[in-house]
């Protein structure tokens, strides 16, 4: 496994008092799976999916990331979890405006610090994964939803992260960029990583390994009608 939550909730405070997005879940997320939370919006997902990519702490409970229990790290053990173990996309992809394709992939490896051949090495590989090398020298506003999250995605793989978080990554995309996405996250879950997904949209269920279900901060588990993967 490369994350668990044991007992972990989660409870914000408001103006109003403390509000449990969260119940008490233990949950486990395995390399090689494709992990599919689904849920109505408002039901806590988002808070589950930034747990386990270590953006918040659990209120109660434990949270371990690649062995390590996270309560006992430091805020830069933790920084340094998140940049070479974890990878992100979201809904909007977040791609930086100025930066060509090619410049927002290699990010994440300027900030590890790598050397120039290296860095150039493994851009063209995770663009080359994603088949999006001949697009790399445009800027984000040149693609389409679907390409411009296909490159998100490869600048989530870049660092070769263990564990790939996806918060509602097709909910922005027409039904053929859906496919091709979902195509991609289901080929990294093959390769080994753990992918876990995001998202409200019930038709996603035939991509998945395993599925739970997210309902008023509850998590269940839901059985997948196919076993296909
Ligand atoms: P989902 O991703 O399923 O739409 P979220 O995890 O974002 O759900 O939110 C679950 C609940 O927690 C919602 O009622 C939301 O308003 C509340 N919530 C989320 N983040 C915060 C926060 N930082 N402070 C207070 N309440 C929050
Ligand atoms: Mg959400």
């Amino acid at each position: 496994m490369i994350a668990e939550l044991k007992g972990a909730n989660k409870a914000y405070q408001t103006p109003a008092g403390s509000f449990t997005a969260l119940d008490k879940t233990t949950l486990v997320v395995n390399e090689a799976e494709l992990l599919l939370i689904i849920g109505p919006s408002g039901s806590g997902k988002t808070t589950l999916l930034s747990l386990l990519g270590c953006l918040i702490d659990p209120s109660e409970g434990q949270l371990w990331v690649d062995g390590k229990d996270v309560a006992t790290l430091s805020a830069s053990e933790k920084a340094s979890l998140r940049l070479n173990r974890i990878g992100f996309v979201f809904q909007q992809f977040n791609l930086l405006a100025p930066l060509t394709a090619e410049e927002n992939v290699a990010f994440p490896l300027e900030m590890q610090k790598l050397g120039r051949a290296e860095i150039k090495q493994r851009t063209a590989d995770a663009l080359t994964k994603v088949n999006m090398s001949e697009h790399r020298r445009k800027f984000p506003k040149q693609l389409s939803g679907g390409q411009q999250q296909r490159i998100a995605i490869a600048r989530a793989l870049v660092t070769n992260p263990k564990l790939v978080l996806c918060d509602e990554p097709t909910a922005s995309l027409d039904k053929n960029s859906v496919d091709t996405v979902m195509n991609e996250l289901q080929a990294l879950a093959r390769s080994g990583k753990a992918v876990a997904v995001v998202t409200h949209d019930p038709r996603l269920t035939v991509y998945a390994n395993r599925a739970i279900e997210v309902k008023n901060g509850i998590v269940t588990p839901i059985a997948l009608e196919k076993t296909q993967a």
